[in-house]
């Protein structure tokens, strides 16, 4: 360590091995990165669309930002703008993508659905009376009870959480919220180009005969659209079967939402996620705070990882996933855009 020291630091591919014996791993976690932790790993924002200038340099703040790496192997002569290597040495640098909204992750899905069963949709607390909550808790915090034994316990947890509000809607004890059935859904949607102005325009399979007509041109069929619902119909009682037959005649009666769902989106799940207390994640025994379950930034990877493929040396096919990305930051851009046009609408009525 010493010789490391008066020798100066040097960039190397060679692992780091600590020359001071063999050490036990006492243990290990694996976990999601909150939208901080990913904006500190990486080394540039990423918000544009466009890869190169007109000299073909790429671009600053682009998917190709030589801050992440060199775009291709060709360049021999390039350096890193962060460690400033050459291609075959630069072990390539995070990026990161700001989101307008905060949106699901699909893999975490499952995982937010079961936290949202468990915990009340007005003051983000578990469902379970005090007595019960201090008994649960105390187990889980028993160092004699086993890592597949708290799963179990959670899992019990979630499960009559799960029976209560499924039969009947539940009062929370706390703060007096409605809270109903909390359940995914999917939907098949159409996606179509207006005709008259030329921009994207989706509908729901409910209302597709009506979106077919001579100004929408179909680009895309069937593409599944996912969301979780909360459902506080139970609450209305025998009112509910009057309340039905009275829209039955109305293509409202036929959607995935009418007045007696609410579609929980992820920037309410966020808020909901963000006020839960540490100890009722200890009672769910999740590993880490539930708001990482939802994007907000997302990590651009090295473009070590996605390499620019030169063709007849000026023209450049980009990666499958810096392609996605773009399209990311397109949307991402559209819907800045809205809301910002949408604010100022507002701030004009007030
Ligand atoms: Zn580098
Ligand atoms: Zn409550």
């Amino acid at each position: 360590m010493y010789r490391a020291r008066a020798e100066g630091i040097t960039f190397t591919k060679e692992p780091y091995i600590e020359d001071v014996g063999p050490r036990r791993i006492k243990s290990m976690k694996f976990t999601a990165l909150s939208d901080s932790e990913i904006s500190k790993i990486a080394e540039v924002q990423v918000w544009k669309n466009s890869y190169y200038d007109q000299t073909r340099k790429p671009i600053e703040g682009g998917l190709l930002d030589p801050r992440m790496g060199l775009a291709n192997a060709s360049d021999k002569s390039g350096t890193c703008a962060t460690c400033h290597a050459k291609y075959d040495s630069c072990p390539g640098h995070y990026g990161y993508l700001e989101l307008a909204l905060p949106v699901y992750h699909v893999g975490y899905l499952g995982v937010v659905l079961q936290i949202l069963k468990c915990i009340c949709k007005g003051c983000a607390r578990t469902l379970i009376d005090e007595d019960l909550r201090k008994e649960r808790l105390k187990k889980m915090r028993s160092p004699k009870l086993e890592h597949p034994r708290k799963i179990a316990l959670a899992k019990t947890l979630i499960d009559r959480c799960s029976a209560m509000t499924s039969s009947k809607a539940v009062k929370c004890l706390r703060c007096g919220f409605i809270n109903g059935r909390v359940h995914s859904f999917s939907c098949a949607i159409t996606i179509g180009i207006d005709l008259k102005s030329n921009d994207y325009v989706w509908s729901d399979a409910v209302k597709q005969n009506s979106f077919l007509t001579e100004h929408h041109c179909p680009v895309k069929k069937a593409v599944s659209m996912l969301g979780i619902i909360h459902d506080t119909s139970k609450c209305i009682d025998g009112n509910l079967e009057e309340f039905r037959s009275a829209i039955s005649h109305t293509k409202e009666a036929k959607a995935p939402v009418n007045l007696t769902t609410h579609l929980l989106d992820p920037l309410r799940v966020l808020f909901l996620f963000k006020r839960m207390p540490d100890e009722d994640c200890e009672l769910l025994y999740l590993a880490d705070r539930p708001e990482k379950f939802i994007l907000t930034n997302i990590a651009v990877p090295p473009i070590a990882i996605r390499p620019s493929a030169m063709v007849g040396g000026s023209h450049s096919n980009e990666n499958e996933i810096t392609e996605r990305l773009k399209q990311i930051i397109q949307a991402n851009a559209n819907l800045r855009q809205e809301l910002q046009e949408a604010s100022g609408a507002f701030k004009c009525l007030v």
